[in-house]
């Protein structure tokens, strides 16, 4: 149990050590890993070999390119003994699902050690936004399983966390953040939007310090919302299962998110080569920590901007200018432009009778949207709707409005309110 306190001790150091000293750090835990995988790992046995490739030869982070990139899909389609590491029993290792935008989930097996840096690499960030020990947390989980998840140190008053259902309706939650007056509520983007939407709603206020996000991009509508809602600051952190670790999280001081060069090795590429200072690209993440089955070079479906700044703040993680989203959060035009999900908010959120409403673009040349009715009853705006996609999108595209009772959540709640059905290959390039 004292692991989680020594991991957190070392990243609260390392944040500040300096960029050339985080990157050598970066180098050894990789051609540990890389060693590792290529001795011990089937997959990764038969994917090096077959390239030809000696692990080695990367003696740089540019020499980690010579490497293939891993896709979901490669790992789905093999047999999970393949995955993990020589000699660990399947039957002991702990398994964390994860789902995409094609709906199939990925499962990642890890064993405890693999795991130790998870949580401590949250809490570097809440700690550098303000937390302090003594205060109370809101936690929002989707599995029930979870809710009942205690820390050793919780019973001491430290970090006491309160475990609220992410399926729960947000009037219930909100009731019982207001009776625990938590300093941090931490969930997932869409979960939190909700919550602050229904404060606004009802006109209540609960005063909040900070509010962290993760998993899905918090849109400028939720933004205004949790700040009317909970008075908030808003800590954007962008993690993943697959990473086993935060990736970046947004800076109090500095304009931007800093990239844990400690904990994983993140690349930002478009066409297979990384992109410059102030460009977009698809995100290549290396799980620096599980050495049961590796993730090395996997593919992660967001979109992130590489920053033209440095740190204000003295910390030698280097920042990311945002996450823009998943990449099937794109609509991709016949052009080959990709259009964020920005612009559908504007229309969407201003179209009368909508109530919920998701953007699903089913293939270049269709998409639907599906809306439930609003509470005041009138019929939601089709002619409003339909105009404002065709000025997004051009002509050429059929779009459908579709009222239905209502939106199907997958089972997390992460509902994204606009989804391309495009391959992630059409979606990732330009
Ligand atoms: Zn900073």
């Amino acid at each position: 149990m004292m692991e989680g306190v020594r991991e957190l001790v070392a990243l609260g150091r390392r944040q500040w050590w300096s960029r050339s000293r985080l990157e050598g750090f970066q180098l050894e835990r990789l051609r540990r890993l890389l060693r590792h995988a290529a001795a011990n790992v089937p997959f990764y046995r038969e994917l090096y070999g077959k390239a030809g490739i000696d692990v080695e030869e990367v003696r740089t982070l540019e020499d980690l390119r010579r490497l293939p990139v891993v896709r979901r899909e490669d790992l789905q389609a093999r047999p999970q003994e393949e995955l993990i590491a020589d000699g660990v029993d399947p039957a002991r290792v702990i398994r964390t699902r994860t789902s995409g935008s094609t709906g199939v989930p990925l499962e990642i097996l890890s064993r405890r050690r693999d795991r130790s840096v998870f949580n401590p690499s949250f809490f570097r960030s809440y700690l550098a936004w303000g937390l302090r020990p003594w205060h109370r947390m809101t936690y929002f989980q989707a599995r029930p399983e979870k809710l009942v998840e205690r820390s050793w140190y919780e019973p001491l008053g430290i970090f006491r966390r309160q475990m609220l259902s992410s399926l729960d309706p947000p009037e219930r939650s909100l009731e019982a953040i207001a009776s625990w007056r938590p300093h941090l509520i931490h969930g997932y983007s869409l979960t939190l939007k909700l919550l602050a939407e229904a404060a606004v709603r009802r006109g209540v206020q609960v005063p909040v310090p900070l509010v962290a996000s993760t998993s899905g991009v918090l849109d400028e509508v939720g933004r205004d919302l949790i700040r009317r809602a909970f008075g908030a600051r808003i800590l954007d952190i962008y993690a993943s299962e697959e990473a086993g670790s935060v990736m970046a999280w947004q800076c109090p001081r500095c304009e931007g998110h800093h990239l844990c060069l400690d904990t994983v090795v993140v690349e930002i590429v478009r066409d297979g080569r990384p992109v410059g200072p102030g460009e977009e690209g698809a995100v290549l993440v290396t799980n620096l920590s599980n050495f049961t089955m590796p993730l090395i070079r996997y593919e992660q479906g967001d979109i992130v901007r590489r920053s033209s700044r440095e740190p204000v703040c003295g910390r030698g993680l280097p920042l990311i200018e945002s996450v823009q989203g998943r990449a099937g959060d794109y609509v991709v035009l016949t052009s080959g432009r990709r259009l964020t999900p920005h612009p559908f908010f504007l229309v969407l959120d201003h179209a009368l009778g909508v109530g919920r409403w998701q953007v699903v673009q089913e293939s270049l040349e269709r998409i639907v949207v599906r809306v439930t009715a609003s509470a005041t009853g009138e019929p939601p705006d089709r002619g409003f709707i339909v105009e404002g996609i065709r000025r997004l999108v051009g002509p050429g595209v059929a779009i459908e409005v579709e009222v239905v009772e209502r939106l199907r959540d997958d089972p997390s709640r992460k509902l994204r309110s606009v989804v391309s059905r495009l391959p992630e290959s059409a979606i990732g390039r330009e």
